[in-house]
């Protein structure tokens, strides 16, 4: 069998191309030998991965914490339970996943029985994002296993602590022969992306999402874009401002704003804003205290690149909290800012960071055309008390997802599709929908040889038209 874990240092001096169309030529024949196929297998594969994660957490919680400074109750709220959650919900659902589905069969086609019959892809590929390197890594895993592929898992190499750590664990609780994980940056990915898969799912920005869509058309592999975008904040004159704003100070600073569905900017009235920005300050004040930059539980900017990414940012409105960056550390201090013209480039571009934008309307009914100008959002976010309003608004702009009164929520819910639309993605997974990502649903039809009616065999007589 082939060495499955091709780490950085053995691909880096080599020919990526070669050793990489060996990996996957190995699954391949490995998945041809229908092993991955088998129900027990793929439980059997889960209960593993679950174990990988439950042994080893506190390594895990260490990872992260190093990786992007999370505090270990966030890390095991929002990746390692996360990730348990899925796998728990595959186990439970797994067998009514995959049965057969019998519809209808036609009076011209019977006697005979259809059905939707699922069935795995083959070996499929998963890109990593570092934002949450282990949750987006191993949650899409969770279903391509449930759907009985061959996978390789290619973790981002900004988040190098995680990226290691699930490389060197992955190989010793999975099956080496059906599942790799290769790290590294530009050149393995593009060494990945050469071979041809049966499916690649990717996680980050559109821009490395067209590079992923360019090399997969070229073998006709279909593909999963988990991208993301401007995620808009409505809040509108009659929201509970305590709640909301304690959950848009949550859904906004968790993980240092460095969420693909946080909230990226807010939109209300002034008289709104006037009462909205100090209660998010008073929240962000109780989470992280004075100086967050002091608080175990407040996250740092991945790298320096995006912390001065970020600072440019600051000079493009009128900081009204916040605003204090130690680019050394990679700190940037949670940040409100208002009177931001929206043709700045913070306006213009994903935040991806703890600043938030407050743009002020004249009349909320102004945040409709205001959001649907722009491109369509991974999450759209209202804040009211009244049903009439945020319906009017979930039928009338388009997101990837949305929540009424909350922020990221509907994450925790293992039945709804998580995916973009538009330039914020496309296809979804988490729980069954993740299973379907992963598997071919195949049109079967069973006839007997009873009843062969000759109508629709030539030749055409005029007696057999009439009929
Ligand atoms: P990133 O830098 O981690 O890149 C993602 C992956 O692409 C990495 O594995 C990386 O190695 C690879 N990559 C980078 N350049 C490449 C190239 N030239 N060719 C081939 N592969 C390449 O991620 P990012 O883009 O900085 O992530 C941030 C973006 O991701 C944001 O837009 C965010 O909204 C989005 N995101 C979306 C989700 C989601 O679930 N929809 C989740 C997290 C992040």
């Amino acid at each position: 069998t082939l060495e499955p874990q091709l780490s950085s240092e053995s691909a880096a001096g080599h020919d990526h191309g070669r050793s990489t169309a060996a990996l996957v030529g190995g699954l391949r024949a490995y998945f041809r030998s229908g092993t991955t196929a088998e129900l027990s297998w793929r439980r059997q594969q889960l209960r593993q991965l679950r174990k990988m994660i439950t042994e080893n957490e506190a390594r895990f919680l260490q990872a992260l914490g190093e990786d992007l400074h999370k505090a270990p109750q966030e890390s095991y709220m929002t990746e390692v339970s996360a990730v348990c959650g899925d796998i728990d919900h595959a186990l439970r659902r797994l067998k009514s996943w995959v049965k057969p589905r019998r519809v209808s069969t036609p009076l011209v086609a019977q006697p005979a029985r259809s059905y939707v019959q699922p069935e795995p892809l083959g070996v499929v590929l998963i890109i990593g994002a570092w934002n949450y390197p282990l949750q987006l890594l191993l949650s899409p895993l969770v279903p391509a296993i449930a759907a009985g592929n061959c996978a390789v898992v290619k973790p981002s190499e900004l988040a190098p602590a995680t990226s290691a750590l699930v490389a060197q664990l992955l190989p010793r609780y999975l099956d080496s022969d059906a599942f790799a994980c290769v790290e590294g940056a530009v050149p393995e990915t593009t060494a990945l992306l050469e071979q041809r898969w049966d499916h690649i799912l990717y996680t980050g920005g559109g821009h490395v999402g067209k590079i992923v869509m360019q090399a997969a058309a070229k073998h006709l592999t279909p593909v999963t874009l988990e991208l993301g975008g401007k995620s808009p904040c409505i809040v509108a004159d009659d929201a509970d401002i305590a709640v909301t704003a304690r959950r848009i100070a949550w859904g906004k600073f968790t993980n240092a704003g460095q969420t693909c569905i946080a909230p990226d900017y807010l939109l209300c009235t002034r008289g709104t804003a006037e009462r909205l920005v100090p209660a998010i300050e008073a929240e962000v004040t109780r989470m992280f205290g004075p100086e967050p930059q002091e608080s175990p539980d407040y996250g740092r900017i991945i790298n320096r690149r995006h912390a001065e990414r970020l600072a440019a940012y600051l000079g493009e409105g009128q900081v009204a909290w916040g605003g204090q960056v130690d680019l050394d550390n990679c700190y940037v201090a949670p940040t409100l800012l208002r009177d931001t013209g929206v043709d700045a480039r913070v306006m213009q571009e994903e935040i991806f960071g703890p600043i938030l934008p407050v743009i002020e309307l004249d009349d909320l009914r102004e945040a409709e055309d205001f959001v649907n100008r722009r491109e369509k959002p991974l999450a759209l976010y209202v804040f009211t008390s009244n049903s009439a309003m945020a319906d009017r608004f979930l039928s009338r702009c388009s997101s990837g997802n949305a929540c009424v009164n909350d922020c990221m929520m509907f994450m925790a819910a293992h039945e709804l599709p998580f995916g973009g639309v538009g330039q914020s993605g496309m296809g979804n997974y988490h729980g069954e929908h993740g299973f379907r990502t992963f598997s071919h649903f195949k049109a079967v039809m069973k006839r007997a040889y009873a009843l062969d009616l000759a109508l629709r065999y030539a030749p055409f007589s005029a007696a057999k038209l009439r009929l």
